[in-house]
C-alpha cells in the first residue's frame, strides 16, 4: 500500500510518497511560492537525482498536478501511474473540538474544517485548498485528515480552560487546544518503544523544539497538558514567537504605541521569541554563534529560551506526579547539544543527568541521559509524514 501524504502551507505544498509495506519513503519533494512568481516544485524519488520544475503554479490546484505528473514520470518519478496511491494523509492544523482523532475526509469533515478556520484562519485554509485539489485530482482516492490539535483533546477540562468568562469558551471555543500534536505522539510512542517500556506505565515530557516550540505531558500515553494555547503562539520562547507574556502588554501597546490590531499580531509572532530579544535572528544556530563571540542580547535570549523550557519540565511533572522520559525533537531539540545541555542543567534534583558524551550526537535516536539517571533522556527525530501515513492506512 503506497500512501500519498500532504503538508499544505499558504504558498507551498510538502509531500512524501510512502510504501506503507516496509514504511519506506519512495519520493518527495516541495512546490514552493504558489500563487507567486518564481513558483517551482523541488522533487525527489529516492535513489535518482533531485530535480527542480520551473512552472507557473496559479493554486494549489495546478501545483498538485505537477507533483502527480512528477510522482508517475516516467525517467523522475517513483511509481508507473495514480491507481498505485492507496490513499492521501493531509495534514491539518485545527480540528477543533470535533476531532479527537483522524477522520476519513467527507463532505461532513469539510464542512467542519471550514468552520475551524476562524481559530486557524492563517493554516486551515490552505489545509482545505490541499485537500479539494487532490478531491478534483483524484477523486476516487479516499482521503484522511490528521490533525495537530487531535492528539491534545484528552487533555482534563482543568488544563485546557482559561480562567476567562465561562461564556467565551461556550460562545467562540476560546480555551486551549495544543499543537505539534502528530509530533508529540509520534516521539512519545517512539520513546517507549526504545526504552523497551509500556507507554501506559510512563509519565513523558516531549520538547518539541523548532522555529515553532512546544512542550507537552503525556501521561500513560495520553496529552494531559501542552504549552501551546488557542493558538500556537503561547507557551515557550519561539523563533519568532513570544510565547506566554502578560495580556496586560497587549492593550498597553496597542495605546502607548498607536498599534492596531494587526500590528500588534505581528509582534508578537513575527518579530519577538528570540529574534525580539537578541535582535540578531530567528534561527537558533545564528543566535548561538553570536553568544559564543559575545554577544550579550544573544546569550540573554538563549538563557530565556531556556529558562522556560525547564520551567515547564518542571510544571509538568509537578502535574504528572513525576516523569520517567524527557524526549527532545525537532530542528533545535535533534541538533543543539549545547541547548539539551542547558536546559537538563541544574535538574539533577528531578533525578535528570545527562551523559555529556552522549549528548554530542545530532539527528539520531539516541538515549543521552547516564545509565544511572532516574529519568530517561532520549532524542528522537520527529517524523510527521510516517505518524501522518500510519493513521491514513488505519483508516482505510
Ligand atoms: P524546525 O522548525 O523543526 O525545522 O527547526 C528549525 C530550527 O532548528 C532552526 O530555526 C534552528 O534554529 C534550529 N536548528 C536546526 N539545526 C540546528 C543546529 N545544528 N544547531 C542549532 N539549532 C539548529
Amino acid at each position: 500500500m503506497k500512501i500519498l501524504v500532504i503538508n499544505c502551507g499558504s504558498s507551498s505544498l510538502k509531500y512524501q510518497l510512502i510504501d506503507m509495506t516496509n514504511e519506506e519513503v519512495l519520493a518527495k519533494g516541495l512546490a514552493e511560492r504558489i500563487g507567486i512568481d518564481g513558483s517551482r516544485v523541488k522533487h525527489r524519488t529516492i535513489g535518482k537525482e533531485e530535480v527542480i520544475i520551473e512552472k507557473p503554479m496559479s493554486n494549489h490546484k495546478v501545483a498538485l498536478e505537477i507533483v502527480l505528473n512528477a510522482l508517475t514520470d516516467s525517467e523522475h518519478g517513483a511509481i508507473k501511474s495514480m491507481e498505485e496511491i492507496s490513499a492521501v494523509g493531509h495534514r491539518v492544523v485545527h480540528g477543533g473540538e470535533k476531532f479527537s482523532g483522524s477522520v476519513v475526509i467527507d463532505d461532513e469533515v469539510l464542512k467542519v474544517l471550514r468552520e475551524c478556520s476562524d481559530l486557524a484562519p492563517l493554516h486551515n485554509p490552505p489545509n482545505i485548498m490541499g485537500i479539494e485539489a487532490c478531491q478534483e485530482l483524484m477523486p476516487n482516492t479516499p482521503m484522511v485528515g490528521v490533525f495537530d490539535t487531535a492528539f491534545h483533546q484528552t487533555m482534563p477540562k482543568s488544563s485546557y480552560i482559561y480562567p476567562l468568562p465561562y461564556e467565551l469558551y461556550e460562545k467562540y471555543g476560546i480555551r486551549k487546544y495544543g499543537f505539534h500534536g502528530t509530533s508529540h505522539k509520534y516521539v512519545s510512542n517512539r520513546a517507549a518503544e526504545i526504552l523497551g517500556k509500556d507507554i501506559n506505565e510512563l509519565n513523558i515530557i516531549t520538547c518539541h523544539l523548532g522555529n515553532g516550540a512546544s512542550l507537552a505531558a503525556i501521561k500513560r500515553g495520553k496529552s494531559i497538558d501542552t504549552s501551546m494555547g488557542f493558538t500556537p503562539l503561547e507557551g515557550l520562547v519561539m523563533g519568532t514567537r513570544c510565547g506566554d507574556i502578560d495580556p496586560a502588554i497587549v492593550t498597553f501597546l496597542m495605546e502607548k504605541e498607536n498599534m492596531s490590531i494587526s500590528e500588534v499580531n505581528n509582534l508578537l509572532n513575527k518579530k519577538s521569541g528570540v529574534l525580539g530579544i537578541s535582535g540578531v535572528s530567528s534561527d537558533f544556530r545564528d543566535i548561538e554563534e553570536a553568544a559564543a563571540k559575545g554577544n550579550e542580547r544573544a546569550q540573554l535570549a538563549l538563557d530565556k529560551f531556556t529558562s522556560r523550557v525547564k520551567k515547564y519540565i518542571g510544571a509538568y511533572a509537578a502535574i504528572m506526579g513525576g516523569v520517567d522520559v524527557i524526549v527532545f525533537t525537532a530542528g533545535l531539540g535533534e541538533n543543539s547539544p549545547e541547548t539539551r545541555e542547558a536546559i537538563c542543567e541544574g535538574l539533577e534534583f528531578m533525578g535528570i543527568e545527562i551523559d555529556k558524551d552522549k549528548n554530542k550526537v545530532r539527528g539520531k535516536e539516541t538515549i543521552v541521559s547516564t545509565e544511572n539517571s532516574k529519568v530517561k533522556v532520549l532524542v528522537v527525530p520527529t517524523n510527521e509524514e510516517l505518524m501522518i501515513a500510519r493513521e491514513t492506512k488505519a483508516l482505510v
